[in-house]
C-alpha cells in the first residue's frame, strides 16, 4: 500500500492507542495524537494598552491556552499547510507563535 507519511501522520511511537480529544474548531473527535495541538499565551488587555503599560515597568500576567485541532481545521486556519512530497520528508516542529524577524525591503543600489 502506498504510504503517504513514515509515521502515518500520527506520533504514536508504538503505543496502540491513545485517548481522544476534541477540536476546539469543530468538535470533532480525535486521537491525541493525531491532533494538532497549540499553545498560546493570552493576555486580558489588548496588546497595544499593553505594551504601554509594559514600558511603565507594569507587570501583566498572562494565562496559558492549550487547544487541539483536527488535521483539516489546522490546514483551514493556517497552523500547518499542505506540503509536496519532498517537503513532507523534512521534519520540523510546529512554528506557532513564533515570532519572525521583519525583513525591510532591500537596499536600493544608486547607480
Ligand atoms: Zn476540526
Amino acid at each position: 500500500m502506498a504510504k503517504k507519511r513514515r509515521n502515518r501522520g500520527r506520533k504514536l511511537s508504538g503505543a496502540g492507542h491513545q485517548k481522544t480529544v476534541q477540536c476546539y474548531q469543530c468538535n470533532k473527535v480525535i486521537p491525541a495524537d493525531k491532533a494538532v495541538k497549540v499553545t498560546r499565551r493570552y493576555s486580558v488587555l489588548d496588546s497595544s494598552l499593553a505594551r504601554e503599560l509594559r514600558k511603565q515597568g507594569t507587570f501583566i500576567s498572562t494565562r496559558k491556552e492549550t487547544k487541539y485541532y483536527c488535521v483539516s481545521c489546522a490546514v483551514y486556519l493556517g497552523i500547518v499547510k499542505v506540503r509536496s512530497r519532498e517537503e513532507r520528508k523534512v521534519r520540523v516542529p510546529l512554528q506557532v507563535g513564533v515570532r519572525k524577524v521583519k525583513q525591510g525591503p532591500p537596499p536600493r543600489i544608486k547607480l
